[in-house]
């Protein structure tokens, strides 16, 4: 067998690779907390486990955490990341501190085949699902890297969202035993409300999530009405808004949080209008239990869209908590060194043709009010 990489393994999955090589399935548990809580990537450091073990680890397997091409620190503490993950593909993490929290944004995909237009991800189109110990590598490099340059051995990161690169309900079969390793008690130990999975509505697979591992669940809307919301997240065609909603309140059901996220990036003349706000309204309100935050677009060149003014923004957030709905407008982070949200571009070997479907096919907006 050739050797594997234990970062790709939950606690069950090490379990059964223990067993294989003859051992107890406990040991896995300590092998488990020397790889993810220590950050151990040399067998010859797990020192309470056999020597035997060690070196049956040392033939079989590895821990092998991803290459880094860049390291950029951002004048607010954010830091983003580039990992080099093969074949000329690269994908970012981003590291947000906070007073109360420190938030790690991790990628699911090299590149996202969903295309929302306002994206730069989206624009980049699709190389391919990332498997999961590379979205684990990612946690794992960023969380020790930060407790060795902060001199602690204190968990750093105590958040985790899946809003970097890709949709992670597109790359469902790796996605599902990384979030597990960042609930396990043996592993992050991070609450399954602390751990966001971002979407841009796969409605079959946010029914399965519900089952598999609930965590909290924000959904990226940006339109209230499905002839914009098609043109925006193309996804919307397949599984349209009404679809979307009842899937939110079926997976309220077993979720940790008792309300769904609803992300609504502002694009200036777009989406942005008090009459659609309005429409906003009438969608959620009593329909849904959940909460808004409303994202400044983070423009890139290619996108020929612009951000909505903060004026239009607070006009916009204002019809909502008028009428009762919990609206919050996200703080952009580390804008000077494009690590705001939609501004991951990593490198990607597009295999999906996007960048030119979407210059051939422009935002049409039908009765939106000049800005
Ligand atoms: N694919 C998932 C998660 C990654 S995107 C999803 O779409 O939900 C994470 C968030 O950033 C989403 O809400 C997305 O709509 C938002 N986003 C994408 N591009 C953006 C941009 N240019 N400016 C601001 N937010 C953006
Ligand atoms: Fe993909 Fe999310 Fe970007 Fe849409 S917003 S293209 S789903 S990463």
């Amino acid at each position: 067998m050739d050797a594997v990489n234990l970062l790709g393994f939950d606690l069950e999955g090490l379990a059964a690779f223990c067993e294989q090589l003859g051992e107890k399935r406990f040991r896995a548990t300590q092998l488990f907390r020397w790889i993810h809580q220590k950050g151990a990537a040399d067998f010859d450091q797990m020192s309470d486990l056999a020597k035997s073990l060690r070196d049956k680890l040392r033939d079989k397997a590895h821990i092998r955490a991803l290459p880094v091409i860049s390291e950029h620190v951002s004048t607010d503490g954010t830091i983003k990341w580039l990992f080099d993950v093969g074949n000329g593909d690269a994908v970012e993490a981003v590291y947000i501190p906070e007073t109360d929290r420190g938030t790690l944004c991790v990628s699911s995909q090299a590149g996202c085949a969903v295309g929302c237009r306002f994206c730069s991800t989206g624009h980049q189109g699709f190389s391919r699902n990332l498997a999961t110990w590379e979205i684990i590598a990612q946690l794992w490099y960023a969380e020790h890297s930060l407790r060795k340059r902060q001199g602690t051995s204190e968990r750093v990161i105590s958040n985790i969202v899946m809003m970097g690169m890709g949709e992670p309900l597109q790359n469902y079969a790796a996605l599902v035993p990384a979030l597990k390793m960042m609930l396990d008690d043996h592993g992050y130990g991070l609450s399954r409300r602390r751990v966001t999975v971002s979407t841009s509505g796969v409605v079959p697979m946010i029914e399965r999530l519900r089952e598999d591992c609930p965590v909290a669940l924000a959904v990226s809307l940006h339109a209230p009405n499905d002839p914009l919301r098609d043109q925006l997240v193309p996804l919307n065609k397949k599984y349209p808004i009404a679809e979307l909603l009842d899937a939110c309140n079926r997976y309220l059901d077993k979720a940790p949080r008792d309300f769904i996220t609803f992300e609504y990036c502002m694009l200036d003349g777009v989406n942005d209008t008090p009459e659609l706000a309005q429409q906003l309204v009438k969608l959620l309100k009593n329909r849904v239990a959940c909460k808004l935050n409303l994202i400044p677009f983070n423009p890139f060149p290619a996108s020929g869209l612009k951000r909505s003014s903060n004026e239009r923004v607070q006009a916009f957030a204002e019809v909502l908590i008028k009428a009762g709905l919990v609206t919050t407008v996200r703080k952009t982070r580390g804008d000077d060194i494009d690590a705001a949200c939609g501004q991951l571009a990593g490198e990607v070997q597009d295999r999906t043709r996007a960048h030119i479907r979407m210059v051939r096919a422009p935002v049409v907006v039908k009765g939106a009010s000049p800005s």
